[in-house]
């Protein structure tokens, strides 16, 4: 288990309000100026809180474009962190910014003050979407930006949105595959939200901008999972966190958001995969134990049982049973049908 530790810097570095940000609902209410106790302060207590030991701890600077800001302002906040790394109480740095304000110059410096992790709010790979959600860089900015900090040595992520502007099935899926050939340590996806004193809830006010059915959000979010997946690139994150200035009555105006939206997709993956298996041998009207891993039990079994409720009654079983496999890797399904092994194993990441 890794622990992050977020400090939020609330738009600081950013060259203009990209059209769906408002970071005060995103990041909660957090205030503009960092001083150095609050920071002590909001790192002790997460240090406190932990039940087990990590295995990594980060401080992450996130909520804003960190290498957007004054080489100055970078200075003093990555200087917060040094006591605690000096005392090996937190083993490096993350931060997330923008494609198109990495240089050498400003790599050297996040690399002598111990970043390790690099962030990229790449949001799409499609240049006309990223124009309408005005972000002011194109995917030519975000490959080069990979490119550089890979050749020095950092650990990447990328941020995709689902479901922005302009954006297609078609779109979408190109820059999964993008990003794939890019090849970040990990990616980080969530639906498009119309949060509040945005752009974007002007353009859905005044009805130029439909987000995409729930349906249609969770059928990408699932191609992206199993693309990523095949490509060995863990998808750390799923859906926004939520906060309490997102829960407050007209923060969002639309949009998917679920405090457990992984578990959303996770359940139709499972869906699809014990119906494919059941489908290729015409299982109907029988009794099935489905032999997992313990980790994905309660993603098969979806919420309050939705999933085994679903396929009981889809394929008409008479009973439906769980195993665990403790060494049984993630993500693959194996179905007996009164005693017999139906093959082949579904996996998901073949
Ligand atoms: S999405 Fe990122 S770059 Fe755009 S305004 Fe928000 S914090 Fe700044």
């Amino acid at each position: 288990m890794q622990m992050i530790i977020p400090i939020f810097i609330m738009h600081r570095g950013c060259p203009h309000r990209c059209i769906f940000c408002n970071v005060r609902k995103t990041a909660g209410n957090q205030p503009e100026k960092i001083s150095e106790e609050a920071f002590r302060e909001t790192v002790n207590k997460y240090l406190e809180s932990a039940k087990v030991t990590p295995h990594r701890i980060q401080i992450a600077f996130y909520g804003g474009n960190f290498t957007g800001m004054g080489k100055g302002e970078q200075i003093e906040l990555l200087k917060f962190a040094g006591p605690f790394i000096k005392k090996g109480l937190v083993n490096g740095i993350r931060i997330s910014t923008r494609p198109d304000c990495l240089d050498a110059e400003c790599l050297d410096m996040l690399k002598s003050f111990h970043v390790t992790t690099v962030e990229i709010g790449a949001q799409s790979l499609a240049d006309d979407v990223l124009v309408l959600a005005n972000r002011g860089h194109t995917s030519a900015d975000v490959a080069d930006s990979m490119k550089m900090l890979k050749q020095q040595g950092f650990e990447t992520g990328m941020h995709l949105m689902v479901g922005l502007p302009g954006d297609t099935r078609a779109s979408f899926e190109h820059t999964v595959e993008k990003t794939i050939a890019l090849q970040p340590n990990s990616v980080r996806i969530h639906p498009t939200l119309v949060l509040e004193d945005t752009d974007l809830a002007k353009a859905y006010l005044n009805g130029t901008y439909t987000p995409l059915s729930f349906a249609e959000t969770i059928e990408i979010c699932k191609f992206a999972v199993r693309r990523f997946d095949e490509a060995s690139i863990p998808v750390i994150r799923l859906g926004l966190h939520t906060t309490r200035e997102m829960e407050e009555p007209g923060s969002i105006l639309a949009g998917h958001h679920h405090p457990a939206f992984r578990s959303l997709v996770e359940e139709s993956l499972y869906y699809d995969m014990a119906s494919s298996l059941l489908d290729s041998e015409r299982v109907r009207n029988k009794a099935v134990t489905f032999v997992l891993s313990p980790k994905d039990v309660s993603s098969f079994r979806g919420q309050k049982n939705r999933n085994l409720h679903r396929i009981k009654k889809h394929f008409d079983l008479a009973e439906i049973k769980l195993s665990v496999e403790p060494h049984r890797s993630r993500r693959s399904l194996r179905v007996i049908v009164h005693d017999k092994v139906l093959k082949p194993d579904f996996s998901d990441n073949i």
